[in-house]
């Protein structure tokens, strides 16, 4: 079935000597706007306490280190190592499991990784994950996954053994992921959400790598990965520039993944900032001021990093984005590197030096719980969506000064489609034209008076709460 919609706002709203004229359409059409949040999913983001993240963070600290290649140490004392924060880890996702009778699926996969530059013997790394599946048989393949990684290390990335407490980097990134599984496993998603804490990230992303091929070769539909790594706030005596009602949030623009052909085609539409991992990350900057941009005494706020990673550094989210998902990563405002891959270090009282490691000291617990929150609300939002629009397209070979578009029903139930757009030079969406699909399963076409060589088009999916799911361009 197939159903045609012609989108003709301009004559309804507008003075007839305007109707035909673009500049005037974008002024007077609906701005995009914030959904409202979800008063369960808000219900959830509550039960994230500051409290339960210093537990996390200060435990992980005390297994001296957790270095990746402290599992192949077979002398260190009981409750030292990665192996045994490994075995936290899965006891905390067990415990969690139990509190919602069973409702997660908890998974260890140890691996071995061969020599590397950064692995100079056979390593054995395990990665942890729990799956809480989707409700709904068709959607529950959708996934959206969040991780940080567990492993840490100091100056030296090879030493085993010295006390590298990793408070910051990541173990704020675990207590995310830990928190996002602890509060959302109360609640009931079509699609399925995965909770994990990975190893080798400072070996050279080996873990990620290893979750991210078997993802891959699994068929496993990731629609979106979060990764959390240095969200800890990091608070230093005296530093005046730090800000704390924001995270940064890092995309890829042009896939990892491009083929010579498709990176030409980015290149002559002028694609260039609409990778999917960039769709992901204007989701979390909409789903920051659905929840927290109008917090009362805190709004907080995601800021978009048009670039995969700070310059010189890397994550995991790099590992699925090499993989073909789409993937960001989340990192505090500022970051200082005294508090970073260092030896601890506590100079001599009134000496002036600044302490060196990463202590959790430096850790604000308060700015990591939301960061927790914003990273939940996303996973929910995805997750209950109706997913996204599927083959969205421009009608092939038509020269129009009006825009058409189709797509397919997404696997969810739809409430309404948003058409967005926004200038070339604009960052996120910022007009909006609501679609009400008229049958389930039918092909979509809409014309809107708006020329696709001046704006860039998206669609989205919303179900009748207002789940929105990812932006889908043609
Ligand atoms: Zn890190």
């Amino acid at each position: 079935m197939k159903f045609r919609f012609s989108i003709f706002l301009c004559g309804l709203a507008l003075a007839a000597p305007f109707c035909n004229a673009q500049a005037d359409f974008l002024r007077h059409t609906a701005p995009a706007a914030p959904a409202s949040p979800d008063p369960t999913i808000l219900r959830a983001l509550k039960t994230i306490q500051p409290s339960r993240i210093e537990e996390t963070i200060n435990t992980l600290v005390r297994f001296s280190t957790r270095n990746t290649l402290s599992s192949m140490e077979t002398d260190l004392p009981q409750g030292q190592g990665i192996t045994a924060a490994a075995d936290w880890i899965a006891g905390q996702f067990d415990q969690i499991s139990k509190e919602c009778g069973g409702c997660l699926e908890v998974h260890r996969d140890t691996f071995t990784e061969p020599v590397g530059s950064r692995i100079p013997k056979p390593t054995t790394i395990t990665n942890i994950y729990a799956i809480l599946r989707g409700s709904d048989p068709v959607q529950a393949k959708r996934m959206v996954l969040v991780t940080g990684h567990y492993d840490s290390r100091i100056t030296n990335v090879l030493d085993a053994r010295g006390p590298a407490p990793g408070a910051n980097d990541d173990a704020s990134g675990v207590a995310v992921s830990l928190e996002c599984a602890r509060a959302l496993s109360k609640l009931h998603f079509p699609a399925t959400l995965v909770f994990v804490a990975v190893a080798g990230e400072e070996q050279g992303l080996n873990g990620s790598r290893h979750l991210a091929k078997l993802a891959h070769s699994g068929g496993w539909q990731l629609e979106a990965v979060l990764n959390n790594d240095i969200v800890g706030g990091n608070t230093t005596p005296g530093d005046t520039l730090q800000l704390k009602d924001r995270v940064r949030v890092f995309s890829e623009g042009v896939p990892s993944v491009a083929t010579p052909e498709q990176a030409r085609r980015i290149h002559l539409l002028g694609e260039e900032s609409d990778s999917a991992s960039r769709q992901v990350a204007r989701a979390v900057a909409d789903t920051a001021r659905s929840y927290f941009a109008n917090a009362k005494g805190a709004p907080f706020h995601a800021v978009l990093i048009f670039r995969p990673d700070r310059y010189g550094r890397g994550g995991d989210h790099t590992s699925f984005n090499q993989e073909g998902f789409a993937a960001v990563r989340f990192t505090e405002w500022r970051e200082d590197f005294n508090h970073q891959h260092q030896n601890v270090v506590m100079p001599a009282a009134g000496s002036g030096a600044p302490i060196l490691g990463d202590l959790a000291q430096f850790v604000d617990f308060s700015y990591v719980a939301k960061v927790a929150r914003l990273n939940a609300a996303t996973l929910a939002t995805l997750a209950s969506s109706p997913g996204e629009p599927v083959k969205v397209a421009f009608t092939p070979g038509k020269l129009e000064d009006g825009t058409t578009l189709r797509w397919d029903a997404p696997a969810g139930t739809v409430n309404h489609y948003d058409v967005l757009w926004r200038e070339t030079s604009a960052p996120d969406w910022q007009f909006v034209q609501k679609v009400k699909p008229e049958a389930a399963g039918a092909t979509i076409t809409i014309t809107v008076p708006v020329s696709k060589d001046n704006v860039v088009f998206g669609v989205r999916a919303v179900d009748a709460a207002g789940h929105r799911s990812l932006v889908v361009v043609p």
